[in-house]
């Protein structure tokens, strides 16, 4: 089975889980992580969705309007709403995934406290729009929602620079992964110190038994992406016998329970590990994504994301009317294919009944029935089994691709 999603998993990550003797790893960690983006200062969270509600609170937000794309993970307007502020959801833009700036700026109003640019996919956020934003609203706070696009540059400007802080998440859905993890970046020391002062306010040191279940965690997920077992998990998750490795985004504005105990030590040894080959992983991802831009250019009716310079490809993602013919026909094949936002924000219920967020996205509610993700993380050989089966289902259905 080829997996939608898939860490990058080494044996040395597990090998720096179990190295017990090594000490204030959650500082190297944040150190290390500080160095690669470039910034100044770098803080460890639990969650990206924590480091997200602490930053939102340590800029002093409350009672605030939050500008964010409605095509986003979840948990981002949630981190919003933990944080006593509420979201402002902005649609796509016309042509691409990320939120439409032009329509962000027009939500700009006294009430607004921050905007949350997203670079989502990996395709990075346009930072000449960004900066002509920032130039007509000088007060504007911008924050990167960094979750999908470690080291992806604008034409040659990495993205999470521009803004007054970066936030990234390390879960292993992500680029690299310290089992469970955030981490916010930032040059700015006064900001830096307060983003310290309210985690230790808000946070709770983790105990041995969060430890525990952390190393039980990744003891698990090792073998599970090796491909008879993930064959296995794959029936287990479809039949909903298995809850945690699939996205909760319908149990209303919650977050985990362990949401407020700090990063672990083990978290931030696999973080560390993970961080030394991210290079790595990037450059793959990109030749992986290079490809199927090229393979599937003759498509006519699934349609890639557009091919932009400096995108890191969390995913690759292309929209299809035949989502759920395309998941199951390559599934029969041992290929998985992904379904990566299936949503839009403000249109889930729990986001409806919130006063004050009820914003129309159209474009948005649109593509989100129709999108798939193609396996990234793989070798040159199982994205060309993907294409192979792609072709093939669509031959079967008598539309004739272009070659
Ligand atoms: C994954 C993700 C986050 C944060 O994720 P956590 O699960 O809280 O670590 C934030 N933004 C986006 C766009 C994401 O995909």
């Amino acid at each position: 089975m080829i997996p939608r999603l898939k860490p990058d998993l080494k044996i040395s990550d597990l090998v720096s889980a179990f190295s017990f003797w090594k000490k204030n790893s959650v500082e190297k960690f944040e150190e290390a992580f500080a160095k690669k983006a470039g910034h100044m200062y770098a803080v460890a969270f639990p969650y990206g969705r924590t480091a997200m509600m602490i930053l939102l609170q340590a800029l002093g937000l409350k009672n605030k309007e939050i500008i964010c794309p409605a095509y986003t993970c979840v948990v981002v307007p949630h981190a919003i709403v933990f944080s006593g502020n509420t979201p402002v959801f902005v649609d796509i833009e016309d042509s691409g995934f990320n939120m439409d700036l032009i329509a962000a700026e027009k939500l700009i109003t006294k009430n607004t406290g921050a905007l949350i640019a997203t670079s989502i996919f990996g395709i990075p956020v346009n930072l000449e729009q960004l900066r002509e934003i920032k130039r007509k609203h000088p007060n504007l706070i911008i924050i990167q929602d960094c979750a999908h696009s470690f080291m992806a540059d604008w034409s040659g400007e990495k993205v999470h620079k521009e803004g007054i802080a970066a936030v990234f998440a390390m879960n292993i859905s992500k680029h690299i992964h310290s089992i469970f993890g955030g981490m916010i970046t930032t040059d700015n020391k006064d900001l830096a110190q307060k983003i310290r002062e309210e985690s230790e306010k808000t946070l709770n040191p983790a105990g041995l038994m969060k430890s525990f279940k952390r190393l039980l965690y990744l003891i698990a997920i090792y073998p599970t992406f090796f491909s008879p077992i993930y064959t296995l998990v794959n029936f287990l998750e479809r039949h909903k016998l298995l809850g945690s490795l699939t996205d909760q985004f319908d149990q209303g504005i919650v977050m985990p329970t362990d949401y407020k105990d700090t990063m672990t030590e083990i978290e931030a040894r696999v973080g560390l590990s993970q961080l030394e080959r991210v290079d790595e992983i990037i450059e793959n991802r990109r030749k992986i994504g290079a490809y199927y831009q090229y393979a599937l250019k003759g498509f006519k009716k699934l349609k890639p994301q557009s091919m932009i310079e400096g995108a890191t490809y969390s995913h690759f993602v292309a929209i299809t009317e035949f989502r759920r013919e395309i998941m199951d026909f390559c599934l029969k094949r041992g290929i998985q294919i992904g379904q990566l936002i299936e949503y839009s924000v403000p249109d889930l219920k729990y986001y409806q009944d919130l006063p004050g967020t009820k914003i129309d996205c159209p474009k948005a509610r649109h593509i989100c029935s129709r999108t798939i993700n193609l396996p990234v993380s793989c070798s040159k050989k199982d994205a060309e089994k993907t294409i192979f089966a792609l072709n093939e289902f669509f031959r079967d259905r008598g539309v004739l691709n272009e070659s």
